[in-house]
């Protein structure tokens, strides 16, 4: 599998809030809030991590995972669930039952798959070049490190 740009992983992550499943999950929360997370291409957000959450203000993806266009999008649909859940201020642990619920939204077909990230030889030797064995990381920019700002469109109500 080909690798992804971090503009066609943001462009995927703005097809996926903006599909009725994810609108429908959103539009649950009792408050008027916004869901607009930042999402960020960091170095690493870990050597085991392929993405982090923040609350629902900011999703972030390590860059060697951007290697693998599907796995990306995996963990882009994985953190997008953790991001949910706390907007909607659903309790549980971090990969309970409300967790796998809301994932199943979010990817009806692939939730099982999308639980874990997975490796493959491009992701293995990028991720290998950010976290050397038994040397100190080393940083190499593997691919552009953005930060994208997600903004709802307002929608104009007639009067
Ligand atoms: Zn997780």
């Amino acid at each position: 599998m080909k690798g992804i740009t971090p503009d066609a992983l943001f462009k995927y992550l703005k097809q996926l809030i903006n599909t009725e499943r994810v609108q429908a999950l959103l539009h649950t929360v009792k408050r008027q809030k916004i869901f607009q997370p930042i999402f960020k291409i960091v170095p690493t957000c870990g050597a085991r991590w392929g993405g982090m959450c923040y609350g629902a203000g900011t999703i972030e993806v390590s860059s060697w995972i951007l290697k693998d266009a599907s796995v990306a999008k995996g963990v882009v649909r994985h953190e997008l669930a953790h991001a949910i859940q706390d907007f909607l201020n659903i309790a549980g642990r971090a990969h309970g039952k409300e967790f796998i619920q809301i994932l199943k939204s979010i990817a009806p077909r692939k939730w099982r798959w999308d639980r874990h990230w997975h490796s493959t030889p491009a992701i293995q030797i990028a991720r290998t070049k950010i976290h050397p064995r038994g040397r100190r990381t080393t940083l190499k920019p593997l691919t552009e490190y953005r930060t994208f700002k997600y903004a709802v469109t307002p929608i104009t109500v007639g009067v």
